[in-house]
This record gives structure tokens, sequence and C-alpha cells, in this order.
């Protein structure tokens, strides 16, 4: 099998290019995303979340009590209700669409690793919340399995076959 991209020989149960790093079923699709930005997304994700509900309930309480102390309680006992909400609509929004956060950021983005279709709602949240907590087990083990696997897959990728490619600009 050739790649399409480079048409340079490729191992035939490869999805991604050996040469270019082109995901072979869609090359427009993307490339292989790299280790490092994959796991700055990985950081980014919680952080935002901490950003908005902490420093957001912080600053709206803040704001309110420079009116009086009853209603800037008020207020911000309100923003740590609604913000951990709205960024979870937000957070599934953007799973619905194949990505996180901190993917978006990234440029980064989750296919299935055979068609290079968005996975759907169902498939994200099997990757994002089970997938991850299995990858984590033993020392994150499967989280570095993508470093050896030959279509960069972790072990999330596997329970929801999914592949993870950085969009071409
Ligand atoms: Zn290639």
């Amino acid at each position: 099998m050739n790649c399409p991209s480079c048409e340079k020989e490729v191992a035939p149960d490869s999805v991604l290019c050996s040469w270019c790093n082109v995901f072979i079923p869609v090359p427009e699709k993307g490339k292989k995303a790299g280790f490092f930005a994959r796991f700055i997304a990985l950081l980014i994700d919680p952080l935002i979340a901490v950003i908005l509900v902490f420093i957001g309930t912080g600053i709206i309480g803040g704001i309110f009590s420079i009116i009086s102390d009853k209603l800037g309680a008020i207020m911000g006992i309100t923003a740590a209700v609604v913000l951990p909400i709205l960024y979870l609509i937000w957070f599934l929004t953007l799973l619905k669409e194949g990505v996180t956060p901190g993917k978006r950021i990234l440029g980064l983005h989750v296919v299935n690793y055979q068609t290079g279709e968005n996975p759907g709602l169902g498939k994200m949240i099997l990757r994002e919340i089970v997938g991850r907590i299995i990858s984590m087990l033993f020392l994150s083990l499967g989280y570095w399995w993508a470093l050896f696997d030959k279509n960069s897959q972790a072990w999330h990728d596997k329970l929801a076959g999914t592949i993870v490619l950085k969009a071409e600009k």
C-alpha cells in the first residue's frame, strides 16, 4: 500500500503514514498529532475549568460585594453553581464536534480511526471519561502507549476507535 499524499510505501494496517504523518484514509483531515501537543491539550482542559469557575466566581462575588456583602455572597454562590454548568454545556458542545477546549486551541481533533468521521458525542464521552480513567491505571501506561503505537493511539483511543489528528492549516 502507498500513501495517497507522499506516495511512499506504508504498512498495510497503518492509518498514519510513517513518512509524512498524513492520515491515510482521509488525508485532508490532517496529520498525526504530536505527543507533546496532546499532553499540553490535556493540561489546558482542567486549567480552563479552574480559571472559569474559581476565578469567575471570585470576580463576580467581588464585584457585587462592592454594593453589599450579602449581594456579593449570593452572587458568588450563584456563580459557583452556574459557571460549572455553563462549562459542562460548552465542554459537551465541543465533545460533539470531536474536540475539547485544549484540543480546539491547539488545532487538534479526534476522528474515527478508520473513516476520519466525527466520532459523535457518545464515543467522545466514552473516550474522555471511561477511557481516560483506564489509561491512567498502571502509571498512566495507557497514555504513554500512544508514543509506541503505530497509529499513535492511547488506550482511550483504542476503546473508542479514535485517533487524534492535527488539522492542516
Ligand atoms: Zn505519506
